[in-house]
């Protein structure tokens, strides 16, 4: 455990609970997730006393049906629910899981800077070894990394922390590396409804309709805007959902099953319910990208999710000193870039998910005037 840190935006969002529990306001930039106004949940109509027990520990049967018929419609390539998915406790559980099922001790896993903290930490916890790729580099660069201990390329599209949404040429290439080394492609979909209209975002499976080298996951914790439930899932060759229905098995035995019963009586009016404020959060994004241009703010290139990926410019601090100070100091809180990856110490996560606007643009009032006092 000692080459694991604490989760980075964890540690930080629990330094605001508790600035927050001590009656300081604080601007909140930092949460991984957007609000939004949902029913609470009412279970009329339910057969409750089916849903208090445990369920197939694939996940209950008819919100596997429904998660198929989403992937299907909204992505095109079909999908057995009861042979190629398998619904788990958040998507987190689902990458771990993934990871233990795939790697040996000392096997490599190739992420791109910045990728989704998690990542490492999950690799090492199976001993694995992360090997991570600045952000600099180009995707079709990637090659020169593959080893002969490689095993697994991890990508999160649309990114958090950068909104990037990569193309059908990047993923072509990535499909192309996976088949020519024999590694799996593991693809974490969790923001895939955080594109606005206009960006085509193409889901990992289209490459691989088989899905002969690639797992997808996903979740209901962002596109539903319920991460406390604890619903996620994982689109895979049911070789690997077989090893995966193991460790589900021997960890958490299922899901939530009330949850998961609830969601899948409740689908479409919740997706439909969601679909226009995740539309807002976009167009939120959009708008705080142009404050961050006009204070002079540079970002890394992205359009989706509500996470902008903020330059440090000409601060001399690094960015878990700047976020430590911005927060003390000024009472606004991100997520310093370093959790994202060694070149990243350059760089803040901005998240525009939950805070007003209003707010937002004193937010990054504020991380203009951090940088302009700590000027090399
Ligand atoms: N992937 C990414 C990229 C995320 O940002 C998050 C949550 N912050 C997750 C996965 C995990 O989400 P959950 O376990 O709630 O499905």
């Amino acid at each position: 455990m000692s080459s694991i840190d604490q989760a980075i935006s964890i540690k930080y969002n629990n330094l605001v609970y508790e600035l927050k529990a001590t009656g300081h306001d604080i601007i909140t930039l930092s949460l991984g997730e957007a609000f939004f106004d949902i029913p609470a949940p009412d279970f009329s109509g339910f057969d409750v006393a089916e849903l208090h027990h445990y369920s197939h520990s694939r996940g209950v049967p008819e919100l596997r049906r429904r998660l198929a018929k989403y992937y299907e419609d909204r992505f095109g390539p079909s999908v057995d629910p009861d042979q190629e998915m398998i619904i788990t406790a958040g998507s987190k559980a689902a990458i771990y899981m993934t990871l233990l099922a795939v790697l040996e001790p000392g096997d490599e896993v190739i992420m791109t800077e910045p990728f989704w903290l998690s990542y490492p930490a999950h690799v090492r916890l199976c001993r694995g070894e992360p090997v991570m790729v600045a952000h600099q580099e180009s995707l079709f660069d990637l090659e020169r990394h593959i080893t002969a201990r490689t095993r697994v390329i991890i990508i999160n599209n649309p990114n958090n922390p950068t909104g990037k949404v990569y193309t059908a040429a990047e993923l072509d290439h990535l499909h192309a590396l996976a088949t020519r080394h024999g590694l799996l492609l593991l693809v974490d979909e969790a923001y895939n409804e955080f594109v606005a209209p206009g960006t085509a975002f193409v889901s990992a499976a289209v490459g691989d309709p088989e899905r002969l080298h690639t797992v997808t996951v996903n979740s209901m914790s962002k596109n539903f805007g319920i991460s406390g439930w604890r619903i996620g899932y994982l689109i895979a060759h049911r070789r690997i959902v077989d090893e995966v229905l193991k460790l589900n098995q021997h960890l958490v035995t299922c899901a939530p099953t009330i949850l998961a019963g609830y969601l899948a009586g409740h689908f479409d009016e919740l997706i439909s319910r969601t679909r226009p404020q995740i539309q807002q959060a976009v167009a939120m994004r959009a708008t705080a990208a142009g404050w961050l241009a006009d204070a002079g703010i540079d970002t890394l290139p992205g359009e989706a999710t509500f996470y902008l990926f903020g330059s440090l410019g000409e601060s001399s601090l690094n960015s878990d000193a700047f976020a430590t100070r911005l927060l003390r100091e000024r009472g606004v809180c991100v997520v310093p870039g370093i959790a994202y990856g060694e070149s990243c110490d350059r760089h803040i996560r901005i998240s525009v998910g939950t805070e007003s606007p209003e707010r937002t643009r004193r937010g990054i009032a504020a991380i203009r005037s951090l940088i302009d006092a700590t000027r090399t």
